[in-house]
């Protein structure tokens, strides 16, 4: 098998396994528990906290631990939407992932405004545009960093300071960027940022919300005083410590990590681009993760195109894993360029810390005669 789906989720590093298994085998009790044999494992999952503090440059208190990516980000929207009720309105981007666009028409229905921006032909999004839709009554700016589809980085230190400036809260989702680009929360003025471990070789399910000290918050989730009262219910301490092992080993790599991968994943794309005609690139070309590819075949429709491939031993995929069960074509392309069929007939590549470049150009052959296939 060829993986280049690595945006949808990752191998578990063979090191994160083994920490992992004495909390499903015989470290298996209740962290709120007041004998030892429980309230040890508390010490497990502080250790756990700090190296995800380590990973972004938060202070351990700053981390809330949730169930993944899409917990954080409706966490950080009920959050920012919840702290000042004088203040109802969130601006966000077309281009989210659903765990947020969903999260927000949601709320939509109950009580909050929403202003979706556009974005260009490449993906990007106009400041201008951002600056203009923020109001007195915004509470939030939530937009992500890394596009999980395309790839395609927004300019999140000068988004965050746009917002800083107008007294705007800002929400990150960086699940993309994370464990792929260099993070340092204390040279980013974000107030919350998402992460999730099945992006860096770490278990799915768990992911944390990054709170900045100091900014309003209200639980999502209700219950006991778990996570300082700021998440109830009973820690997943294999899935937690899991998520700090993967944090410790992405900080480790992060640096090689761009280099390696870009290579490999340039190799790809001219591959593609070079020798199977009517191909185009979906995304910024060079603001963009070093790890994703997401191509235009025209004439092809990504469905047929991925069967194909799957048959051949080749797992890539045209758009979110969240959404793959749709016969949606992918939001994210259509906002990119909502004239074309482009969002119908794409695929997104996505590379990991272990692809090889005879996985490369095997896969550039595979498309290449699934391609010629379907357009005969
Ligand atoms: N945001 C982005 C950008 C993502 O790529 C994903 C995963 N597809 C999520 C949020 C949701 O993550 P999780 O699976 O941890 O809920």
């Amino acid at each position: 098998m060829i993986y280049l789906d690595h945006n949808a989720t990752t191998p578990i590093a063979p090191a994160v396994r083994e920490a992992m298994l004495p909390y499903l085998v015989e470290k298996w009790g209740n962290p709120s528990s007041s004998y030892r044999f429980g309230a040890k494992l508390k010490g497990v999952i502080e250790v756990a906290r700090g190296q995800v503090a380590d990973l972004i440059g938060a202070s351990p208190r700053e981390i809330v631990f949730t169930s993944g990516a899409t917990e954080a980000n409706n966490t950080a929207l009920h959050a920012a939407l919840r702290a000042n009720p004088a203040r109802r309105h969130i601006v966000t981007s077309a281009v989210e992932h659903s765990s947020v666009l969903s999260c927000c028409r949601a709320l939509e229905c109950d009580w909050a405004r929403v202003t979706v921006l556009p974005v260009d032909r490449e993906g990007l999004l106009k400041l201008a545009d951002l600056e203009n839709a923020i109001s007195d009554d915004t509470a939030l700016v939530s937009l992500m960093w890394a596009n999980n589809e395309t790839g395609v980085l927004f300019p999140v230190e000068r988004i965050a300071e746009l917002c800083r400036a107008r007294g705007v809260l800002f929400h990150c989702d960086a699940v993309q960027a994370v464990g792929k680009l260099p993070v340092d929360l204390r040279r980013l003025p974000v107030d919350f940022l998402t992460l999730s471990a099945h992006k860096f070789h770490g278990p799915n399910g768990v992911g944390a919300l990054f709170v900045r000290r100091g900014a309003p918050f209200t639980p999502l989730i209700h219950g006991g005083h778990q996570e300082r009262g700021r998440r109830g219910g009973t820690e997943n301490v294999a899935l937690i410590v899991g998520l700090g092992v993967a944090a410790e080993l992405a900080r480790n790599r992060v640096a090689e990590y761009a280099a390696k991968v870009r290579t490999l994943r340039d190799a790809l794309e001219q591959g593609i681009l070079a020798t199977i005609s009517d191909t185009e690139l979906n995304g910024h070309p060079e603001l963009r993760l070093p790890n994703t590819s997401n191509i235009t075949f025209r004439g092809v429709e990504s469905e047929a195109l991925l069967l194909l491939l799957d048959q051949a031993g080749v797992c890539a995929s045209s758009g979110s894993a969240c959404l793959a069960d749709s016969d949606e074509p992918s939001h994210v392309v259509r906002a990119m360029k909502p004239e074309s069929a482009a969002s119908r007939q794409m695929v997104r590549f996505s590379l990991g810390r272990d692809t090889t470049i005879l996985q490369v150009d095997t896969t550039v052959r595979l498309v290449r005669e699934a391609v010629t296939v379907l357009r005969g």
